[in-house]
């Protein structure tokens, strides 16, 4: 790929970047939780109640948990899913860019030993 078309390709790729503030990292994970009160049956049989969370892992280990409750499940499954869409979109720029890193193949002075 040429420099011009790395460029071109970049424009196009920034030109549609889903930006949204609506983002969150992290992952959603189904936990069961057994004791919510006393003298619960479902929680007395074993069968408990199934339990949203947003897990959130930082640098070095630690991780962050959010319960979630009713719509706000669907929200932050979209939320994460427009922070997965975002970096996707930056990582293809970051790899485009890799190719403008290269030697061109296109510079003034092959331009001009092509005219000559
Ligand atoms: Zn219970």
């Amino acid at each position: 790929m040429l420099q011009k078309d790395a460029l071109r390709a970049r424009k196009k790729l920034l030109d549609r970047l889903p930006v949204t503030g609506e983002i969150l990292r992290g992952s959603l994970v189904e936990r069961r939780v057994f004791r919510h009160k006393a003298n619960c049956e479902k929680c007395a049989s074993g069968e408990g109640h199934p339990h949203t969370v947003l897990t959130v892992t930082y640098r070095g280990g630690r991780t962050r948990q959010f319960s979630l409750h009713g719509e706000q499940i669907a929200q932050v499954a979209q939320w994460l899913e427009n922070y997965k869409n975002l970096r996707e979109a930056l990582e293809e720029i970051c790899e485009l860019n890799h190719q403008l890193l290269r030697p061109s193949e296109d510079t003034p002075a092959t331009r001009a030993r092509k005219k000559a």
